[in-house]
């Protein structure tokens, strides 16, 4: 049941269900102090007034609620007007005029509005979550169950007032439509009481209430004036005056709580069996009166076949309505929902039905995954509903590019999956789909044209008389997938066999190097930097290193990049950063050279980084000044989220190298503004400087530039005294290089050691 939710502070202070049936109960009380004009006075006035406080409380729940929930409150304040009136007509009668009632009279019309429209909206209350087979079910099983009770309760009593008032037949019909409805209206209590989740039950409790205390009070009425015994004020009136007490705080508690109904399902079994229970209970009292040599009157008979006729509609009802969500099961478990595409089972089943084939001679099978780049990006951006909207669109475009009799599924979150039967082009079909996504998609926010990548595997690109299982191919299309996220976007890969060594190879390389860290096989070594003027050491540089023992040596350049894509690289990173550490204190502890330690980008945007570098060197007693964080050049053009960090780093006194400077695309623009203190020169840029002027020229305005942003250079990769020399004379005066060191471990290094000068001493470098 929809409506607003109340507030939670309002809700904290009504009373609870309990005291307010107590309170109701107390309203009946005076009844069974007070006797004679007393009694009918305080009868008449306080369930007037009962009545009119539970008409403004329904009116209120009304107005906070919505749709059917609505109306049936609008209802029960109806009813319950109307019994008012009809209340206030039969007291100006009584007291004012001081006149008998005739009966039936305008008052009873007035009266029976309070059951026959309590009914109904009570019927809309409890069938309000639910279709209308549900809602015709419930209803059913009120009058199965009322007319069961009917039939019962005329051979206990009714059938015995019937012949006893035979003459007024209309007043009889009156006198019984008030227990009848009631009877249906504690039915339809009854129903809601059952279908009421835990947290509502207080508003249903105090319905149940209201109801029963009022059938009571119609029934004894009903009797007491069909033998014209009744008078107003005796003890049964207090049902009145108690219902409608409850009934008011039934809707003063409904504008504070909601009324939550259980969600619909197939029935289950008791709730099939329901309708047989009063009607089985009938039948069982009638065969027993007839056992006994009673005869049944015809008014009882007529009723229960009435019934019988009810509990048959009503599991017809129930089987349609069975068969109907079975049905609708089924089409869920082969269509998605969303896109009304195939799902992946189905997909999968056709494959394996299409390999099948075609290993009998049929037809060459294309098998298609589609992924959507930077789905989660717009999920995010735009909202889940653009995101449905993109993937709908998506679907209708594949279906558009494609023949009925082709399989297009939708595999994944934002994967679809197509199976083309026939010796199409791999090719031809992506092509295809690029074309057919190639126009731009209208969403909330504008037009966008989502970039995709997908991956393609053809039975006819298979060697002949090689078999495939379905699952084979799709790992092929995966790989293919693979590789054409990895090219870039809205392309397309095509499988080949050599996807798939890379791909066995890279799980072992992953299986080996996640073994070879837990088991602290990985170690650091270290490479010098010098100043090409004193030919000194001013730092040194760690390098990861992994030798394993069926693998031999694996060189970073292969395992750091397998690190990154295995989610391995956080820990090796703090391993290495430990581990350099560590032994760089050991060896230079109070010194004032620096230690370099690369850093990966993935390790930048772990939340924790900053924190983790600091108490590292802090561990260590590392001092902030000595430690030089590398980020290569390419990590600073795809990220913009880690320049923050970097300036953070520098905040608590690190400072930032950008590796390999020259191989990415930073522009010096962009430089400028960069938080970094170091910059290491690509080795490319210094391989050539020897022999080629060109080169050289292009290094000597590198550096220049440079310079100019007061930022400290480092050459890589000197491998020869003539490029040192070279370099030096370009003004660049710090270096890192075979010609000085290979990386080693670092207790072999000696901290103080002066590399020797060239023996032809060469034109001295300009300081
Ligand atoms: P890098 O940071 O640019 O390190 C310098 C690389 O150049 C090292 O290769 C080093 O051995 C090599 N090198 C030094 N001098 C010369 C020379 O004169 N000639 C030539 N040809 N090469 C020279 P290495 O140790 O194989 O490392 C390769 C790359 O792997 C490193 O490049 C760095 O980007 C990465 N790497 C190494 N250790 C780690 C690490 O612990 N974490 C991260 N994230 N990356 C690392
Ligand atoms: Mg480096
Ligand atoms: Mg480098």
């Amino acid at each position: 049941v929809t409506s607003a939710p109340a507030p939670a502070a309002a809700a904290r202070h009504l009373p609870s269900g309990a005291t307010a049936a107590a309170l109701s109960g107390v309203t009946g009380i005076p009844l069974a102090v007070l006797s004679g004009s007393a009694a009918a006075w305080y009868a008449l006035l306080a369930s007037t007034a009962a009545a009119f406080v539970a008409t403004l409380a329904g009116a209120y729940a009304a107005r906070r609620a919505e749709g059917r929930t609505r109306a049936g409150w609008v209802l029960l304040a109806l009813g319950s007007a109307g019994w008012g009136v009809g209340n206030v007509y039969w007291a100006g009668k009584e007291l004012a005029v001081h006149a008998q009632v005739l009966f039936p009279s305008g008052s009873d019309l007035a009266f029976l509005l309070f059951p026959v429209c309590g009914a109904a909206g009570l019927w809309l209350l409890a069938g309000n979550a639910a279709r209308l087979g549900t809602r015709l079910t419930s209803l059913l099983d009120g009058l199965i169950f009322t007319g069961s009770l009917l039939a019962v309760a005329w051979v206990a009593t009714l059938g015995t007032i019937y012949h006893r008032a035979g003459d007024s037949t209309w007043s009889f019909v009156v006198s019984l439509a008030y227990p009848v409805s009631d009877l249906a209206l504690g039915t339809m209590v009854f129903l809601l009481a059952t279908r009421t989740r835990r947290g509502s039950r207080r508003v249903v409790g105090l319905l149940i209430l209201s109801l029963l205390s009022m059938t009571l009070s119609d029934t004894l009425f009903a009797v007491g004036r069909a033998d014209g015994s009744y008078t107003s004020g005796q003890l049964s009136d207090a049902g009145w005056i108690i219902g409608f007490s409850a009934l008011a705080f039934a809707g003063w508690f409904r504008t504070h709580t909601r009324i939550q109904l259980e969600e619909e399902v197939v029935h289950g079994r008791w709730q099939v069996l329901l309708p047989y229970v009063p009607f089985g209970a009938t039948l069982a009292i009638g065969v027993l009166l007839l056992v006994q040599g009673r005869s049944l009157d015809v008014v009882p008979v007529v009723v229960v076949l009435v019934v019988f006729a009810f509990v048959m509609i009503r599991q017809m009802v129930t089987l349609l309505h069975n068969s109907a969500l079975v049905e609708q099961m089924e089409y869920q478990a082969f269509h998605d929902p969303l896109t009304g595409l195939a799902t992946r089972a189905v997909f999968t089943d056709r494959l394996e039905h299409a390999l099948a084939l075609r290993e009998q001679g049929g037809h060459d099978v294309v098998a298609i995954y589609l992924d959507l780049n930077d789905f989660t990006v717009l999920n995010d951006t735009l909202g889940h509903e653009a995101g449905d909207a993109l993937l709908k669109g998506v679907a209708e475009r594949l279906r558009a590019c494609f023949r009925p009799s082709d399989t297009i599924a939708r595999v994944g979150g934002d994967e679809f999956g197509v199976l083309v039967e026939g010796s199409a082009k791999p090719e031809t079909e992506a092509q295809r789909i690029l074309e057919g996504l190639r126009r731009p998609f209208a969403l909330r926010g504008g037009e966008t044209t989502p970039s995709v990548s997908i991956g393609v595997s053809a039975t006819r690109n298979l060697p002949n008389g090689t078999t495939l299982t379905p699952r084979s191919l799709m790992k092929q299309v995966d790989l293919a997938l693979a590789a054409a996220k990895a090219t870039g976007t809205n392309d397309y890969a095509v499988f080949e066999p050599i996807m798939s060594h890379t791909f066995d190879e890279e799980m072992a390389l992953r299986r080996e190097l996640a073994q070879a860290l837990e088991a602290g096989e990985l170690t650091v070594v270290h490479q010098p930097i010098h100043d090409l003027q004193t030919r000194r050491i001013v730092g040194v540089e760690a390098l990861a290193r992994w030798s394993d023992g069926t693998l031999g040596e694996v060189p970073p350049a292969t395992f750091i990049p397998v690190a990154e894509r295995a989610h391995l690289i956080a820990p090796i990173g703090e391993f290495v950063l430990d581990q350099a550490c560590l032994e760089f204190v050991r060896w230079n502890g109070a010194g004032d050279k620096y230690l370099s330690v690369n850093v990966s980008t993935l390790q930048l945007l772990e939340p924790t980084f900053e924190e983790m570098v600091t108490t590292t060197a802090a561990r260590h007693g590392l001092p902030p000044r000595q430690l030089v964080l590398e980020v290569t050049e390419t990590a600073l053009a795809e990220e913009s989220d880690i320049a923050p960090v970097l300036s953070g780093l520098r905040e608590r006194g690190f400072r930032v190298a950008i590796d390999d400077f020259g191989t990415g695309y930073a522009s010096l623009r962009y430089l400028q503004h960069f938080p970094a203190d170091v910059i290491k020169i690509d080795r490319s840029y210094v391989m050539d400087i020897e022999h080629d002027e060109e080169a050289a020229r292009l290094l000597g305005a590198l550096l220049q530039m440079l310079s100019t942003l007061d930022l400290t250079c480092i050459a890589e990769g000197v491998e020869s005294e003539g490029q040192a020399t070279r370099l030096a004379a370009l003004g660049c005066r710090y270096t890192q290089g075979f010609l000085f060191s290979r990386p080693t471990r670092l207790h072999q290094l000696d901290p103080d050691a002066v590399a020797p000068r060239p023996v032809p001493a060469a034109r001295a470098p300009s300081p």
